[in-house]
């Protein structure tokens, strides 16, 4: 399977499953552009290795997706957008009665209408080069809820319904659009809710991922960042044209049970 010619819009892609995935499209020959809200030297090296090590364009541009304007800006200055991955996402846990708006608001732009906006200006590049792929990284929660997330659920829940919109408006065009829904994966953002559990539950750092995190995870393993790469690497192949408008999961038979 080779992506060389296609380039991949990955955003919040400098840590976490966004890294993972643009790794695996690199490899896989895609030109990848890597993104975040900051703009450091540690996140241009980033794109630097991915460049050495796989031969293939490697970028990183700043924009923050709680903006509309500047992901729809992120989308232009990338000039092509083949395979647009609608990554970027925060988590906050509190109950809903005491869930704060701001952290409400922040979930809801980044997680959920951040992706509207790069679909949005990515479908006409897509249209224009004749081939398109839209793959939205969603969650378990994208199908399932857990208390003390109620905007993430939400986000999650809202992008799987726009994913399937995206399909029907794209269905008759060699364009898919689907969403990922990993369960947990040990990145940055699970391990930011690990000592708030603890204090919760007043729970030991691996009772909450044994007890916790993987208690609904029946395969008691994290899926990892290179997992997701490949799955999103095969909604690519030519094997999953026909694959639109649905949901894969990736987490352990988490929404089996
Ligand atoms: P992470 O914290 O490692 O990565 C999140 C990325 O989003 C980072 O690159 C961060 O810089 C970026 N980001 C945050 N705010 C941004 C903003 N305003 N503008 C641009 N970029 C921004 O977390 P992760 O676990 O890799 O999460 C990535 C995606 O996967 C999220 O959408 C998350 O909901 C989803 N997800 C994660 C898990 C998991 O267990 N880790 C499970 C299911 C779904």
């Amino acid at each position: 399977m080779s992506l060389q010619g296609k380039t991949a819009i990955i955003t919040g892609s400098n840590s976490g499953i966004g890294l993972g995935v643009a790794w695996e499209l690199a490899r896989a020959g895609a030109d990848v552009v890597l993104n975040s809200f900051t703009d450091r030297d540690e996140d241009h090296a980033i794109a630097d290795d991915i460049s050495r090590e796989t031969g293939t364009k490697a970028r990183y541009i700043k924009a923050d997706m709680s903006k509309g304007a500047e992901c729809r800006d992120l989308i232009a200055q990338a000039g092509a957008c083949d395979v647009l991955i609608n990554n970027a996402g925060i988590q906050h846990v509190a109950p809903i009665d005491d869930f704060p708006q701001d952290k409400w608001d922040a979930i809801i732009a980044i997680n959920l209408t951040s992706a509207f906006h790069t679909t949005a200006a990515a479908l006409p590049m897509m249209r224009a080069a004749g081939w398109g792929r839209v793959i939205n990284i969603a969650s378990a929660h994208g199908l399932t809820a857990s208390p003390y997330k109620s905007a993430y659920v939400a986000a999650k829940h809202g992008i799987v319904g726009m994913t399937k919109t995206i399909a029907l408006e794209t269905a008759q065009e060699p364009i898919t659009a689907n969403a990922i829904c990993p369960g947990y994966v040990l990145t940055p953002l699970v391990e930011a809710q690990i000592p708030d559990t603890m204090k919760e539950y007043n729970m030991s750092r691996e009772q909450v991922i044994k007890d916790v995190m993987l208690t609904r995870q029946p395969s008691k393993e994290f899926a990892t960042v290179e997992q997701l790469g490949g799955t999103a690497v095969f909604l690519c192949s030519d094997a999953a044209t026909q694959i639109t408008g649905t949901t894969l999961s990736v987490d352990g038979g988490w929404t089996a049970l």
